[in-house]
């Protein structure tokens, strides 16, 4: 189910670690990241599965720790589950091991997401940071447009989602940012 995330600055969190894994779900977080920055989801010739937009926000704060001198580097899966709040048992393992190397993780996703990480690490003495912030579910029109971009028409959706009946008007809704 696609969520609604708004980016949360971590980097007053994270900028006393030595070392920092940015884990990211590969599903709702690029989907939102594209939405608000009013780009494109995918452009599969240039770069693959991956959301420009999505890797640019990713990198941005690198940099911003590396001002800090903070080592970072980047982690998602994608097979065979890419849904982070559904990562099976071994993919959770390739996340301990991953993270061995780092004091914290700043997690990019939902708090499901986050749960993720915790529960992978729950053994070790790596902190875990949630980057993003829950706001709602949310719904969009995927379309394929040329040349060889797919982006996303976002229908914003009650912040509060009704129980029975559903399409009712509603004013409360999250305008991206
Ligand atoms: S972990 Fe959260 S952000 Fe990722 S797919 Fe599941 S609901 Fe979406």
């Amino acid at each position: 189910m696609p969520i609604f995330l708004e980016p949360r600055d971590a980097i007053d969190d994270l900028k006393g670690f030595q070392s920092v894994l940015i884990v990211s779900c590969p599903i709702c977080p690029p989907m939102c990241v594209s939405i608000q920055q009013k780009k494109a989801f995918l452009v599969p010739l240039k770069h693959g599965v991956k959301t420009p937009a999505f890797e640019d926000y990713i990198a941005s704060i690198r940099d911003a720790l590396a001002t800090y001198k903070v080592r970072t580097d980047a982690f998602t899966m994608r097979l065979p589950v890419p849904m982070m709040c559904l990562w099976t048992g071994r993919q959770r393992a390739r996340l301990l091991k991953r993270a061995r190397e780092f004091e914290a993780v700043l997690v990019l996703g939902c708090d499901s997401a986050t749960y993720t990480a915790v529960d992978a690490l729950r053994d070790t003495q790596c902190k875990v940071f949630q980057g993003m912030q829950v706001k709602s579910i949310t719904n969009a029109t995927m379309k394929y447009r040329s040349p060889a971009t797919v982006t996303l028409d976002w229908h914003p959706l009650p912040s509060r989602p009704k129980i029975g009946k559903f399409n009712e008007p509603s004013e409360e809704t999250h305008t991206p940012v």
